[in-house]
């Protein structure tokens, strides 16, 4: 294991340590995106929650409150028809709204089918595509320019294990894995000497969520880590202690 996966999945850091810090979170309704944005409020991070269903950012909205986190805000937007203006309008948003933005988690994504390429059905191979790749592109270029406008900026995206070694039968999803770890590292290399902005991937490995449940029906899910036990190395790539790790895709539950 890399020195900096050992140090991202071992972090503990202090209550403030993403004070004054604001993260946006891609899919923070649900599974690992809303166990995520908890944490990073609970660490004194503002959390903008991104996602397609209103009532669940809403939940985690009042989660945080009720906890005495700061106040968060809600982005729903739909990443399977945003258009380009659409995320504009959501960079304007923010810098109206906060003046900054430190971090970016793209963490929402789509399972699409299980099933053999030669007879994956296109609406759906266009859906994970469009959700997976194409809205993360045109969200972190919309988002750019606030990003290298923060002191150390921050960029994560969520691989998966068929990200990196193609399994038969997991179609676009294996697919739009492999474009964003792509992603992340040409992301990466760009900036690495022109910005502070850091930019890295983290694999959750196999985590209690609706979408492993879809993946795996015949699981019992009491046997799969919970989301709120795989937080450290999000907090580790989205906040300060993580400024010498750039291009990195990381295993947040190695084998
Ligand atoms: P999940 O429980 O299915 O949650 C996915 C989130 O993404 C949901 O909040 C969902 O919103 C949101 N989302 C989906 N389509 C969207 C769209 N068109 N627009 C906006 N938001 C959308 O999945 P998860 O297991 O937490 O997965 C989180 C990330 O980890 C994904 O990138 C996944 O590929 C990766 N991952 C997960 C595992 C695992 O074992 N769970 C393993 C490896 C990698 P709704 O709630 O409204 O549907």
């Amino acid at each position: 294991m890399s020195d900096a996966n050992q140090r991202a999945i071992t972090y503990s850091c202090a209550a403030d340590a993403l004070s004054g810090r604001v993260i946006l979170v891609t899919g923070a309704g649900d599974g690992i995106g809303r166990a995520v944005s908890l944490a990073l409020a609970r660490h004194g991070a503002t959390v903008v929650l991104l996602g397609r269903t209103q009532e669940k950012l809403e939940a985690v909205y009042d989660q945080i409150k009720s906890e005495g986190g700061a106040e968060p805000a809600l982005a729903p937007l739909n990443l399977q028809v945003a258009r380009p203006q659409d995320y504009q309008e959501l960079a304007s948003l923010l810098d109206n709204e906060f003046g900054r933005l430190d971090g970016l988690l793209h963490n929402a994504s789509l399972l699409g089918e299980i099933t053999p390429l030669e007879s994956y059905p296109d609406g759906s191979w266009e859906s994970v595509m469009q959700v997976n790749v194409n809205a993360q592109f045109l969200l972190t270029q919309a988002l750019l320019p606030l990003l290298q406008a923060a002191d150390d900026g921050r960029v994560v995206f969520t691989t998966s294990s068929v990200g990196r070694k193609g399994r038969a039968f997991w179609g676009a999803y294996a697919v739009s894995k492999f474009a964003t770890e792509g992603m992340m590292q040409v992301l990466a290399d760009e900036l690495e000497n022109i910005s502070p902005v850091r930019v890295n991937a983290i694999n959750p490995g196999a985590t209690r969520t609706a979408m492993r449940a879809n993946a795996y029906p015949g699981e019992d899910p009491q046997t799969v880590t919970l989301p709120e036990d795989i937080v450290a190395p999000y907090l580790f790539l989205l906040g300060p202690d993580s400024a010498d790790v750039n291009g990195a895709s990381i295993d947040a539950q190695p084998k």
